[in-house]
C-alpha cells in the first residue's frame, strides 16, 4: 500500500489552526493521496494527488521553530498520510526534535498505519459506519480494510495514547449503527477519548466528491436535524467520554 514517490507530496500546511483537533491549536500539514473514496470527502482533490507540492522539510522545520511556542501539537492529516510512511516519519521526527507533540490523523485502514501509530502522541481517526457506504469501496476491498481498521483501533486502545474518534454522520444512515460505534469507543479507557459527532455537510459549505450522494445523506443546514441531535447527544453522554457535536452553521 505504501507508495514509492520520488518526492513526498503534501497539499500544504498552516502554522496555526483552531479547527483540526478539538480544543487544540495545531500546526497542521495535509498529506496527499488516499486509499479510500469517501463520497462525502471535501478534500478529494488532494486525496487524488491533485493540487499537491513537493515536501520541503527544511522550510517546514523553520516555520515550526517560529510557531512552536504557540501551538499544542503538529497535526498531520490528509488524504491518508500513511500512504507516505517516510513523510509521517520525518514530520514525527522534526516535531519531537522541537519538543512539539505529534498528532496523526489516519483512516487506520492501511497496514502501514498499524506501525506508524507508534510514532504518534495523539491519533485522530474516523469511525465510518456503515463502512462500505462511507468509504466508497467495493465490498471485497471494504471487508479487508474494515478488518485492518479494527486491528488499528485495538492497537490504539492498547497503546493508551489520547485519541479523537470522529463519527461522520450520514443523515438517517449512521444512526442505525450506534452499537458498532459503542463497541469501538468501549475498547478505550474513557479518559483517553474525545468523541466528535461530525454531521456531514455539502455545498455550499463544502465541495464533496459525490454531490448526488451528499444531496441524500449530507446536512444542507450545516448541523444535525432536530430529530437526530438529541439521539446523538444522549448516545455520546451514555458513553462517559468527552464529546463534541460539531455544527458547521447554526
Ligand atoms: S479517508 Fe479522508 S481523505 Fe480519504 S477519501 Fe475519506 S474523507 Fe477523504
Amino acid at each position: 500500500m505504501a507508495l514509492k514517490l520520488e518526492v513526498l507530496q503534501v497539499g500544504g500546511w498552516k502554522p496555526f489552526s483552531l479547527v483540526d483537533v478539538v480544543g487544540k491549536i495545531t500546526f497542521t500539514v495535509w498529506a496527499c493521496g488516499c486509499n479510500l473514496k469517501c463520497p462525502f470527502c471535501h478534500n478529494w482533490r488532494q486525496a487524488e494527488w491533485q493540487d499537491c507540492m513537493g515536501w520541503e522539510p527544511l522550510l517546514f522545520e523553520k516555520e515550526l521553530k517560529d510557531a512552536k511556542e504557540f501551538v499544542d501539537m503538529v497535526h498531520l492529516t490528509g488524504g491518508e498520510p500513511t500512504l507516505q510512511p517516510q513523510l509521517v516519519k520525518e514530520i514525527a521526527e522534526i516535531s519531537k526534535k522541537h519538543g512539539v507533540p505529534f498528532s496523526l490523523n489516519t483512516n487506520c485502514t492501511t497496514p502501514a498505519a498499524l506501525k506508524l501509530v507508534d510514532l504518534a502522541d495523539h491519533v485522530a481517526t474516523d469511525i465510518k459506519v456503515p463502512f462500505e457506504e462511507l468509504s466508497g469501496l467495493p465490498p471485497s476491498t471494504a471487508k479487508t480494510f474494515w478488518e485492518n481498521y479494527l486491528k488499528c483501533v485495538s492497537k490504539l486502545a492498547r497503546l493508551g495514547i489520547p485519541v479523537e474518534l470522529r463519527v461522520p454522520v450520514a443523515k438517517g444512515l449512521t444512526v442505525k449503527h450506534l452499537d458498532t460505534i459503542k463497541e469501538i469507543v468501549e475498547k478505550f479507557e474513557p479518559d483517553k477519548v474525545t468523541l466528535v459527532i461530525n454531521p456531514l455537510v455539502t455545498e455550499p459549505l463544502t465541495n464533496p466528491r459525490d454531490k448526488d450522494w451528499c444531496s441524500k445523506y449530507c446536512h444542507k443546514e450545516g448541523h444535525l436535524s432536530e430529530e437526530e441531535e438529541p439521539i446523538w447527544r444522549d448516545f455520546a453522554k451514555s458513553l462517559g467520554v468527552k464529546y463534541k457535536i460539531k455544527k458547521w452553521m447554526d
